[in-house]
């Protein structure tokens, strides 16, 4: 929410001018509108190291399962 200093409280994103100025007294108001799609997307790319670890440990898990699958046939 965009947020005013000088008046003191919040404005609609939609309530405040294109150039992101309070409509009351023309401070350019805080817009974290844009933010959160920015953190959202670099959240999304960064991927913990640790889910790559709990990937590869079911992999190793699954191809095992699957030569001990195999074995069994013969
Ligand atoms: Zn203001």
């Amino acid at each position: 929410m965009p947020w005013c200093e000088p008046c003191d409280r919040f404005w609609n994103p939609a309530s405040v001018t294109e150039a992101g100025e309070c409509p009351t007294c023309g401070t350019p108001v805080d817009t974290p509108v844009e933010i959160p799609p920015n953190m959202d997307s670099a959240a999304r790319q960064k991927v913990p190291w640790h889910f790559w670890v709990a990937i590869t440990a079911a992999g190793i898990y699954l191809a095992w399962r699957a030569i001990q699958g195999i074995g069994l046939l013969f």
